[in-house]
């Protein structure tokens, strides 16, 4: 797995220069950076001039200071008890929506003598973690109760921005402005911010104080057909390759793999490649995926195994053990996308990238 950092920081560079120099850009980490890597992700965007970093667990925020990062981190599941105290020492800023974490975090804070940051999260929709609307003054006044916690921003998160034209997005956004106007007292100079690359991309008006992109970051889009006439030119940073371990002639009518699900049609070349699904490349893909030899596009035939998948390349001559195979990203004039592959396994980029970069070692370039 190639994790290409110039490709991290052209993305982060080209979120910049669409936003604006002022504006806010936290850059989503969570997931070990998409499966990227999440302290050389996290650093390719901070030497692109990154100062926010998002992170879903405490671990995860603990791990980038260990590693040098500064500026904010803000952990978007926030903390139970345990976690408020590495919060205080790592100066992390959570994410609250409940009384117990503003206690354990009070009292934490209140134990180092120091201030710490919050950042309210508010369901406005999503259906997942936050305040709801109602919750939010209520909340607001227990926080004043604690006198070292205070509000860093507000912050939400929209469920179908990637979704054409059903207006609930814009609807969303109406709600959270509402609120945010609502409680304009609380939390000077605070920071509010609820849009992910959809947002970023299609709502240039929804961007408040920060956006908090993940997926563009890495170089995909979050829906197919954004990628058109995108106002953003991304580079896929990874890079996922084998090398053939060999080449040989099957006759016709010859089944190959488990299950013989696939039986030759013709006298076939066929290159074995050391890769299956323990490296993410699943078996439901089987019967539709490609991987590329010398810049060409190869089917993959026969069940996928635990470890190895072959290549029909009986029509890529040359092709010979020892030989770079690509299963994502370029070769010569081919290329093979992640939203490909999440076609052929019914699933989303996102999950590709995820489950590549969880089953493969990383190198980065
Ligand atoms: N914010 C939150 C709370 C998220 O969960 C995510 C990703 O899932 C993001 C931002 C980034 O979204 P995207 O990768 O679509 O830009």
């Amino acid at each position: 797995m190639e994790i290409d950092r110039a490709a991290l920081r052209h993305n982060f560079r080209q979120v910049r220069k669409l936003v604006g120099p002022s504006l806010g850009i936290l850059a989503v980490v969570k997931a070990d950076a998409y499966g990227h890597g999440l302290i050389p992700a996290a650093q390719a965007f901070a030497e692109a001039g990154a100062t926010a970093f998002g992170v879903a667990e405490i671990e995860e925020g603990v791990r980038l200071r260990q590693a040098g990062i500064t500026g904010q981190i803000v952990v978007m599941l926030g903390v139970d008890r345990q976690g408020a105290a590495e919060a205080v020492a790592h100066a992390l800023t959570p994410v609250v929506y409940t009384l117990d974490a503003l206690e354990a975090l009070g009292a934490q804070a209140a134990k180092a003598g120091c201030l710490q940051g919050v950042q309210i999260k508010v369901d406005v929709g999503m259906g997942r973690l936050g305040l709801l609307p109602h919750e939010l003054e209520p909340f607001l006044a227990a926080l004043r109760r604690f006198p070292k916690l205070y509000l860093s921003g507000i912050a939400s998160h929209f469920p179908k921005a990637d979704v054409e034209g059903d207006g609930l997005t814009e609807k969303q956004y109406g709600l959270f402005q509402e609120l945010l106007t609502r409680v304009q007292g609380d939390g000077q100079g605070r920071i509010n911010h609820i849009a992910n690359s959809a947002t970023l991309l299609r709502y240039p008006g929804m961007r408040c104080d920060m956006v908090r992109p993940g997926i563009s970051l890495y170089g995909c889009y979050p829906a197919d057909w954004l990628s058109q006439a995108s106002a953003l030119e991304l580079k896929p940073a990874m890079r996922f390759t084998t090398r053939v371990l060999q080449v040989k002639e099957i006759p016709a009518g010859q089944g190959i793999s488990y299950g013989h699900r696939y039986v030759t049609e013709h006298s076939t070349r066929l290159a074995v490649l050391p890769v299956g699904y323990d490296d993410g490349y699943l078996r439901r893909m089987a019967g539709k995926a490609e991987v590329l030899l010398s810049g060409q596009r190869a089917p993959v035939r026969g069940m996928i195994c635990m470890n190895a998948c072959m290549a029909d390349v009986t029509d890529i001559p040359g092709v010979k053990a020892g030989d770079e195979a690509v299963l994502l990203g370029g070769q010569g004039a081919g290329e093979i996308r992640a939203e490909e592959i999440a076609r052929w396994s019914d699933t989303i980029n996102y999950e590709i990238l995820c489950l590549f970069g969880s089953c493969n070692r990383q190198v980065h370039v």
